[in-house]
């Protein structure tokens, strides 16, 4: 069970930074209970996951991983907590994660790294690596991540599993702590694409508490899952098969695509030709907004408070010592692409090419049904080996492009490198087809 798993492997993968097995058992046990007294059990019922720990869940502390909400504890649930409760799930914890998800390793977490239980001196990607890792390792049978520039499907590539990234507003962030609120989606993280679509059946649908979450109805997800890909029209974008790419990588992705044409999907490439921009768009509009997000840490609404001179002393020292290095660098580029003079240049600039971006995908979706492309251009690299932020950055060039456009995107393991690393197969999708990119994952897999 996950409980002994937990017990045989967590100390050397570290993906939680909040068990909550008694809460877990209690929830096993009231499950019992209602099937002892005859009543219906929902579908979810008794199965234990992992939440990341930036999802908000009543009484028990959320952390974002960071030192500033070392000792927050919310007052409310999350509303994809509420419907995972109303389906009786059993919670086993919060997973550890890149502080309030800037990164793509898990290792900007303020509390600890996280390490790929493949090898366990790699990371095991981020941010929601936590997750990724407690999926992977047993210690869950499936996690809640958040996406905002790729972070549930590069962990799910990094660690072998599978990782959807809604469409944007097909899953209310209600209790998701916000980093770029216009880019931001929670989704699943599981071991096979019909979990993901079970948790997405759970997770999805309108939310008056969020503003942006879409109306269009919600279908049963698992009915998609047909082992048929005859007709399906795969665009292969060709500035995404880029000189850099590890050699491994591009070669089981055209290999999984090819075996797709084997099957019967027509396979052609497409261009999506403003992808340059998309990494240096990303890193302005996220950072912008994660500034803006990020003013209501002050000492005073949430969290930790370091005492001052004066109120502004008190700001001032609060957030010079609780935040970490790589938030406080977003935060001074957003404010930089924000402020007067500089707004137009950059800020502007960024929301013009994104709406470029978004008129490539469409232009393309008018073609093929479905784009193809590896989920990151290399497996997982060691802890520490990452030095510089920018190096960082240019590897989050083939997840991005689907936030700023706010399409659905679902990472499926096909194959390993010699050296046994997982790699990824990236789906991409129009707008709400979730089931589109379900089937084509699920008759791959
Ligand atoms: N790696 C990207 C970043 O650092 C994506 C993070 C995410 O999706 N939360 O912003």
């Amino acid at each position: 069970d996950v409980l002994s798993r937990m017990d045989a492997v967590e100390g050397d993968v570290g993906a939680y930074l909040l068990e909550t097995r008694e809460g877990a058992l209690a929830q096993a046990d009231a499950v019992d209970a209602k099937r002892a007294a005859g009543e219906k059990i929902p579908f979810l019922a008794g199965i234990p996951g992992a939440v990341k720990d930036n999802i908000c869940t009543i009484g028990v502390r959320t952390t974002a991983a960071s030192k500033i909400l070392e000792n927050f504890v919310p007052p409310y649930d999350a509303t994809v907590m509420t419907k995972l409760h109303a389906e009786d799930a059993v919670i086993l914890g919060k997973t550890n994660l890149d502080e309030f998800a800037m990164g793509g390793s898990t290792e900007n977490s303020a509390f600890q790294p996280t390490h790929n239980p493949w090898d366990t001196a790699r990371v095991p990607g981020g941010s929601s690596g936590g997750s990724a890792a407690a999926v992977a390792s047993g210690t869950a049978i499936w996690a809640l991540g958040s996406d905002t520039g790729g972070s549930i499907r590069q962990p799910a590539s990094f660690c072998g599993i599978v990782g959807l990234k809604p469409t944007y507003g097909r899953v209310s962030r209600y209790g998701l702590m916000a980093y770029a609120s216009s880019l931001d989606q929670i989704g699943p993280l599981t071991r096979d694409v019909t979990d993901a679509a079970h948790l997405l059946n759970v997770i999805a649908g309108h939310d008056p508490m969020d503003s942006t979450a879409s109306r269009a109805n919600v279908p049963d997800y698992t009915q998609a899952l047909r082992a048929d890909v005859k007709g399906l029209k795969i665009g292969l974008p060709k500035e995404y098969f880029i000189d850099g790419m590890d050699q491994e990588v591009e070669a089981s992705v055209r290999k999984a695509i090819a075996d797709m044409e084997a099957m019967g999907a027509e396979v052609r490439e497409i261009s999506l030709p403003h992808t340059d921009y998309a990494v240096s768009t990303y890193y302005l509009i996220a950072p912008a907004e994660a500034a803006t997000n990020l003013e209501r840490y002050d000492g005073v609404s949430y969290g930790v408070r370091v005492d001052g001179e004066d109120l502004v002393d008190m700001m001032t020292r609060t957030r010079t010592e609780k935040f970490g290095a790589e938030v406080k660098r977003r935060i001074l580029i957003g404010n930089y692409a924000l402020s007067a003079g500089y707004y137009d240049a950059y800020y502007l600039k960024a929301l013009k090419v994104r709406t470029l971006i978004q008129q490539d995908f469409m232009r393309a979706f008018e073609e093929v049904d479905v784009i193809m492309t590896p989920t990151a251009p290399t497996p997982a690299y060691k802890i520490g080996e990452m030095t510089s932020p920018l190096q960082m950055y240019l590897q989050d060039i083939s997840t991005v492009p689907l936030n700023l456009a706010g399409l659905p995107g679902i990472s499926v393991p096909c194959g390993f490198t010699a050296a046994g690393l997982p790699i990824g197969l990236q789906i991409i999708g129009r707008p709400l087809a979730e089931e589109t990119i379900l089937r084509a994952a699920y008759a791959y897999e």
